[in-house]
């Protein structure tokens, strides 16, 4: 670390090296690694060997995939660490003396893997001399600023002024917002929630808050006499459910300093004209991650993993899951079959097509679409077994004769997912919102269903990954009713009289290898705003269309369709199989102006309360409110954590 700069001066004090005898500049030189090859000395001292010093990790080059990095063979993960041993063994053999200044002692900062590889062959039993130094006074610039910082904190004079006197109390942000955390208040009322008033003094909600049950002796929220409300602890130590109260717009402290560090100031207004619904969540989850990442692009450079990055073996699983469903029902990614009255093959299972077959079709695609898996080195075959269920052996046995097989590995999974929504019609896949409308999808929503509040309509653009037509009736025989409504769907329905011409479901493909799929699916409901933003943007672009059910599909050890369905359609076609079913909703959601015991659909009312949730995040975005909201779970995956001074450790 740092502390190498006090070690540096005793040392170059005790040196026997003599000034002036060269016609250099000067007899110290100060290089990296890679400067100093080619250089020799009379004495060289390594220092600032930590790892996070010696950044040993391959960054992203811009313009090049993965896929393409792998199957070129270019940049390789290890490269940087292979160069740096090069000139390590070259500095070592620079000079008669090497100091080598080991950074491990202070375990917070390990030594870089050179070193450490160094050592273990030249120090096994770390018996190296220690070097004490003590000085009486810090030498480096950092070290005099830090003790006149120390000197500030305990109320006592500096030696030097502050360099910038409003940027003093940064180091107690940290502190304040931990103490306003711990204020946020947690305990319900009688009524089993938190008081109406307390919204203001929230920051953070525990994502499993939203999918609680509802403990017993207490109202569920959809039967509640207020609605919506935030849960909190009742009698007994349970916690109640919450209503998602998000964005959080926490009070200033009057401490004029520290409040517009922390978005409570003007010039930080954005001017967004068309959001994506990633851009929404970012926002939706942290205003201060939403601003500096999507609004100031300040987030830390991607670096490479030595294995597939997994968003490029998720997008190879989602295209796999594509072709399997396209070259069977005979339509192009993107487009938009023709389904309705009178078409024949409604999915992947009814076309006759034997599960083995299937598996063959998706084999054709994987091999089309991840050429570097001919490849024989440790990621493409571990990639290859995991992907197929097959070992090198096999899996060219099998080129050579691509006939049906069983489905296994991953792949498998996603073919023997297509038996359980075989009822499902998919219609498209990656449907462009931008085909509609090239400035992005109005999304809006009337004032009494956004409980009085009058929010400003946003555009959004993106890509739905799936949109299945679900039958009319039980035998899957209709799928379009010709007298129905060819008006937009109204968000309730329910007492509308208005009637749909097709019912649709909404499908978000995830990739995931630690969440359990009923998780996931819970929190694209209830957590994130996707699926309702896609959900409602199908339906202005197909009038006439009624979306009753969304959910996410999860391809991981076993590929899982789930969907979230109105429960009026779920009872009355309860023998189709459309996928996993799920009433997360029918406990939770009603439409603000409804009484305590409403009559609308659950599933409306949760695509306009996620609608609302939406609009009011963009609002927020709009109004320039870019303060924090930490909380563990965001705060450990935010990608300007390191910048943000009041950010949370995970598991604090
Ligand atoms: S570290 Fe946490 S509080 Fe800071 S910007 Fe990221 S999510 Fe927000």
């Amino acid at each position: 670390g740092p502390a190498w700069v006090e070690e540096f001066p005793p040392l170059v004090h005790s040196s026997s090296i003599l000034s002036g005898a060269s016609p250099t500049s000067g007899r110290v030189r100060v290089l990296t690694p890679a400067a100093a090859l080619g250089c020799s000395a009379d004495t060289i001292i390594l220092a600032n060997l930590s790892s996070s010093s010696w950044d040993l990790r391959a960054s992203k080059l811009p313009f090049l995939g993965d896929e393409e990095r792998h199957s070129l063979d270019l940049l390789r993960p290890d490269g940087p660490i292979r160069d740096a041993r090069h000139q390590l063994e070259h500095l070592l053999a620079a000079a008669p003396e090497v100091l080598v200044l080991d950074p491990s002692l202070d375990d917070a900062s390990p030594a870089a893997a050179p070193i450490r590889e160094w050592a273990a062959a030249h120090d096994p039993d770390d018996d190296a001399k220690v070097i004490h130094t003590e000085p009486k006074h810090p030498f480096s610039p950092r070290g005099l600023r830090q003790s006149d910082g120390t000197s500030l904190r305990n109320m006592l004079p500096s030696v030097r002024p502050p360099l910038n006197p409003s940027a003093i109390s940064i180091s107690m942000d940290s502190e304040l917002q931990r103490d306003r955390e711990r204020r946020q208040p947690s305990h319900a009322d009688d009524d089993g929630y938190l008081a109406q008033a307390s919204a203001q003094h929230l920051f953070s909600i525990d994502r499993a808050d939203l999918t609680r049950r509802t403990p017993a002796g207490t109202k569920s929220p959809r039967l509640h006499n207020r609605w919506p409300v935030v849960g909190g602890f009742v009698a007994g130590g349970k916690r109640s459910p919450t209503i998602d109260p998000r964005p959080f717009s926490p009070h200033a402290t009057g401490t004029e300093v520290s409040d517009s560090r922390h978005g409570h100031s003007t010039g930080a207004e954005q001017d967004i004209p068309v959001w994506s619904p990633s851009r929404l969540h970012y926002w939706l989850k942290c205003p201060r991650m939403g601003w500096l990442s999507n609004g100031l692009k300040a987030e830390e450079d991607e670096l490479q993993a030595e294995d597939l990055d997994p968003r490029t073996h998720g997008e190879l699983l989602h295209n796999v899951h594509h072709d399997l469903i396209c070259q069977t029902l005979g339509f192009e990614i993107g487009t938009e079959r023709p389904f309705g009255e009178g078409s024949s093959v409604s999915s992947v299972t009814l076309s006759g097509m034997s599960e083995n077959e299937m598996m063959r079709t998706a084999l054709e695609s994987l091999d089309s679409r991840a050429p570097w898996l001919d490849r024989t080195d440790a990621v493409s075959t571990h990639r290859l077994m995991v992907l197929t269920g097959m070992n090198r052996e096999e899996w060219n046995r099998w080129l050579t004769d691509p006939g049906p097989v069983p489905p296994s590995g991953r792949v498998g999974t996603i073919v023997r997912a297509e038996s359980a929504v075989r009822h499902a019609a998919p219609v498209c896949l990656e449907w462009s919102m931008a085909d509609f409308d090239e400035a992005g999808i109005e999304i809006s929503i009337p004032t009494d269903i956004a409980g009085g509040e009058k929010l400003p309509p946003i555009r959004v653009r993106g890509f739905i990954d799936r949109v299945d037509i679900l039958p009319m009736d039980e035998a899957s025989q209709e799928w379009l009713d010709p007298d129905g409504d060819e008006s937009i769907a109204p968000l309730r329905v329910h007492g509308s009289g208005w009637r749909p011409r097709r019912l649709v479901a909404i499908r978000d493909l995830k990739t995931s290898e630690s969440k359990a799929a009923k998780i996931r699916h819970s929190d694209g409901l209830l957590d994130e705003l996707q699926l309702a933003l896609y959900a409602r943007a199908w339906e202005i672009a197909h009038p006439g269309d009624l979306v009753v059910a969304a959910g996410i599909s999860l391809f991981s050890h076993h590929t899982e369709h789930m969907l979230e369905m109105s429960t009026q359609y779920s009872t009355s076609h309860e023998n189709l199989q459309l996928g996993t079913r799920t009433d997360i909703t029918t406990s939770l959601h009603r439409f603000p102006d409804e009484s305590p015991s409403p009559h609308s659909d659950h599933f409306r009312a949760w695509l306009a309360q996620r609608l609302a949730v939406a609009l009011r995040v963009a609002a927020g975005a709009t109004a320039g409110k870019v303060h924090p909201t930490p909380s563990p779970g965001v705060c450990g995956y935010c990608p300007v954590r390191n910048v943000c001074e009041v950010r949370m450790e995970a598991g604090f």
